[in-house]
């Protein structure tokens, strides 16, 4: 069998030779269960439309983590995609008696006080949704780009995720901003209207701002925190986070 860098390797190379529809098509093709993950940003809005125009969406589960603190456009743009598509968004949900826990003990804005408290909320409301969301997963599929944060910019097309034990495929890592919103703007893809407001990255509400001309474009992703590194745990390598790490034993390598 194959080494398991080598097989990566080989499939980041398919990958780079092919245009967006095809990489979606090659990865459909990819073993085991392989999830989507979309915020409904513009990354996400054009792989999901790229996910229905590459007739992949049967082998491709589609989800999104309803956080309970999304904007009204966010949660609006779910249901018009679905329609517009004619395929399923599954939202997975924080657990009440997290949110319960939480509150007591922080406040349901607490995560304006610490670092610590936003941690604790990212944790509750999307780090153990999206473990769920993942549950015997092979293959998670993001909307993560270089060019959207420093942090990101060595995002690799194809990487092994440790500590959730799956591969994870990140067809847009190296578009640009103008790639994908031409490719949404062929296709006429629906677009969250907090986009053309100043939001080029859009997460819950509470915590997201407009940005300023010049800024990066997830400057605005808890915007009074002073690192500039700041994610959510959901894109960090070695996040801190309630997530049991997974025994060797259970993990699913799919042949690529
Ligand atoms: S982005 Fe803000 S509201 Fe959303 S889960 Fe994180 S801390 Fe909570």
């Amino acid at each position: 069998m194959t080494h398991l860098p080598t097989r990566i390797a080989d499939l980041a190379a398919d990958l780079a030779s092919l245009a967006l529809e095809a990489r979606l098509a090659r990865i459909s093709r990819l073993a085991g269960r392989k999830v989507f993950t979309t915020s409904l940003g513009i990354e996400d809005q054009v792989i999901t439309a790229a996910v229905a125009r590459s007739g992949t969406a049967g082998s491709v589960e589609i989800v999104t983590l309803d956080t309970g603190r999304l904007f009204d456009e966010t949660r609006a743009l779910i249901d018009e995609t679905e329609r517009r598509f004619a395929l399923a968004i599954e939202r997975y949900r924080p657990a009440p008696i997290d949110i319960e826990t939480y509150t007591a003990r922080h406040g349901l804005n607490g995560f304006y006080d610490s670092v610590e408290a936003r941690h604790a909320c990212c944790d509750i409301r999307k780090l153990r949704p999206l473990a769920l969301a993942l549950d015997r997963a092979s293959v998670w599929i993001t909307g993560v780009r270089r060019g959207q944060s420093g942090a990101r910019a060595d995002t690799p097309l194809v990487e092994w995720d440790a500590q959730r034990g799956l591969l994870k495929v990140n067809p847009l890592a190296d578009m640009t901003l103008d790639d994908i919103s031409a490719y949404a703007a062929r296709h006429e893809v629906p677009l969250n209207p907090l986009h053309a407001r100043g939001y080029p990255s859009i997460g819950c509400a509470p915590c997201t701002r407009a940005i300023k001309p010049g800024e990066p474009e997830r400057a605005g992703r808890w915007w009074w925190e002073q690192d500039q590194t700041r994610e959510c745990g959901l894109h960090v390598k070695d996040a801190t986070s309630a997530i049991t790490p997974i025994p060797t034993s259970k993990m699913q390598v799919p042949a690529t």
